[in-house]
């Protein structure tokens, strides 16, 4: 009788990898309602941060600085508002959660997403875990406390 191959021996095999990896590579978000907003090729984490506000900056097109992100937004276009800005006004045209409305991303072209250069995830908008809130929401607040 041939001799048992050990579960250990077989799993360690690499035929199954790159499914599980295309997989895991691909990032869901939430808006802190438990509405599906955002998944994209990688995380939040990982993407600079806008030093005027704090919110991550996902590249729309191929620049010198490098390529596009994948990423697909499920947001809600509302009118653009105008800003103040240390170096005068800037438009934004704000996208909303489409179930309670709250601003989930902005960008400073008019809609549709990914018409500019750089889509703007606001800061404590958006959460990996369905339902609930962002580690970063309540940043500023507890900043303010210390
Ligand atoms: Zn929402």
């Amino acid at each position: 009788m041939p001799k048992v191959v050990s579960r250990s021996a077989v799993s360690s095999s690499t035929d199954a990898q790159p499914t599980a990896s295309s997989v895991a590579a691909l990032r869901v978000y939430y808006c802190i309602c438990g509405e599906f907003i955002l998944v994209m090729d990688k995380s939040l984490a990982s993407l600079p941060r806008r030093k005027t506000d704090g919110a991550v900056m996902i590249r729309c097109q191929d620049s010198e600085l490098g390529k596009a992100r994948v990423f697909k937004l499920n947001a809600t276009a509302k009118d653009p508002v105008l800003l103040e800005r240390a170096n005068g006004y800037e438009r934004q045209f704000k996208f909303h959660c489409p179930r309670c409305n709250l601003p989930v991303a902005y960008q400073t072209t008019p809609p549709p997403a990914k018409s500019g250069r750089v889509l703007y995830i606001i800061k404590g908008a958006l959460s990996q875990v369905q339902g609930q809130v962002p580690p970063d929401a309540f940043e500023d607040e507890r900043l303010a406390e210390s």
